[in-house]
């Protein structure tokens, strides 16, 4: 789960993170008032989105008076901000965040992820910040710094020194830097994150460090034992068809093509998407519909594929293991009935159960098109398209 950049800096703050000082708005009138309050000659608007990038595409800029500060605001809210990170559709900006602007120096990169490979949280790090990681590991690989961290011994301050001299830093930047990545490492800890981001951090004119921006994403699996983080989900920056799957406990990500897939397994479901792609279709949508799926799962799982328009064929490839083939069998018969379908439906049933599925399909009498391999089952799947679109 994402949060926005004003939340990140509040709890990293609470860490012990420097950030500048801001106030958030609803409202234009809400902006220039906290323009006002913070006081100054120059803020910063900043759209609050679940997105990076905003720089870029316009949704930052430093103002020069609270009257400017207003105006910029005025043309953020109710927009769909379009970033390099949000797809064409971009996201709603509801809320502003107005801080005072730094006096930059110098801009660094860091990030704290979960390395997968180490099991362990490693830092990324760049003496190039500003730029999204994506584009520092393409132009400047070789000013990445990486540092993987023993969850036994915790950050040890020898590491974060080391670190802080290998970005160019000196005097008393380097127990600033030791101070910021302690915070950041015991916030991503203490608060099961998954990502840690400030980019850029910065060098002032005073020779101070503080973090301009802030992103945080934290393991959804962990949210029931962090209400406090639990409570910042912003569903308006969620898309609709995600959250309405999530919260009937599948795993569902929209995509631009056309076939439906209802799989159980993420891997499962990422191997039929490439197989729908061999066969020279395209998906759209991933969907794990999980272990142990009912009838009634499998039914959810059919209208939340048709929800999207696009749906021109569906695939259901199901290996049961956990799962069973009857129960899902019978959730596809029962889906087929109670939402009329109109497009055809490829069906291919593997593992536990799977001949009492076979019939149980068979019985139906449906005309419902099966297979016997994944591969057969993604060929059906692009001709029966194919077909339904002519
Ligand atoms: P994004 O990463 O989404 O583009 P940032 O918060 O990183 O958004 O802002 C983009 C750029 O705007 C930063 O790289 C920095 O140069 C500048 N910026 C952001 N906040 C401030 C600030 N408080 N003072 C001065 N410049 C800022
Ligand atoms: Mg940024």
């Amino acid at each position: 789960m994402d949060i926005h950049e004003y939340q990140a800096k509040e709890i990293l703050a609470e860490f012990g993170v420097p950030v500048p000082r801001g106030g958030l708005a609803y409202s234009p009138e809400q902006a220039e008032f906290r323009a006002r309050e913070l006081g100054g000659q120059a803020w910063v608007v900043k759209a609050q989105i679940h997105s990076g990038g905003r720089g870029q595409a316009g949704g930052v800029r430093v103002c020069r008076g609270a009257h400017e500060v207003r105006d910029f605001a005025a043309g953020l809210f109710g927009r769909q901000l379009v970033t390099r990170q949000t797809g064409a559709a971009g996201k709603a900006v509801y809320r502003v965040w107005v801080e005072e602007a730094s006096d930059i120096r110098r801009e660094l990169y860091l990030g704290f992820v979960l390395d997968r490979k180490s099991e362990r949280i490693m830092i990324v790090a760049s003496a190039h910040g500003g730029m999204e990681i994506e584009e520092l590991a393409e132009k400047d690989p070789a000013s990445l710094r990486r540092m993987t961290i023993d969850p036994a011994t915790g950050l040890i301050d020898f590491q974060a020194r080391e670190l802080a001299f290998s970005l160019g830093l000196s005097g008393g930047q380097i127990a600033q830097m030791v101070a910021t990545l302690r915070a950041c490492y015991r916030a991503f800890r203490d608060l099961d994150a998954t990502m840690v981001e400030i980019n850029p951090l910065v060098v002032t004119g005073t020779g101070d460090l503080v973090a301009l921006d802030a992103k945080m994403s934290f393991d959804t699996n962990a949210l029931f034992r962090q209400p406090r983080i639990a409570e910042l989900r912003d569903r308006s920056q969620e898309d609709a068809r995600e959250s309405a799957a999530a919260d009937h406990g599948l795993a569902y990500v929209g995509l631009d093509g056309d076939i439906g897939c209802i799989i159980n397994g993420a891997g499962l479901a990422m191997a039929t998407m490439d197989m729908i792609k061999l066969a020279g279709g395209e998906p759209a949508n991933f969907l794990d519909i999980g272990g142990g799926a009912s009838p009634e799962r499998v039914v959810r799982a059919f209208r939340t594929v048709l929800a999207d328009a696009n749906v021109r064929v569906i695939l259901v490839n199901i290996f049961a293991g956990i799962n069973r083939c009857d129960w899902v069998a019978e959730g596809v018969v029962q889906a087929y009935r109670e939402v009329g379908m109109t497009i055809p439906v490829v069906v291919r049933l593997a593992g536990t159960n799977v001949e009492e599925g076979r019939r149980i399909l068979q019985a139906s009498g449906l005309p419902l098109v099966t297979a016997d391999t994944l591969a057969d089952a993604a060929d059906k799947a692009v001709a029966a398209r194919l077909k339904s679109a002519a």
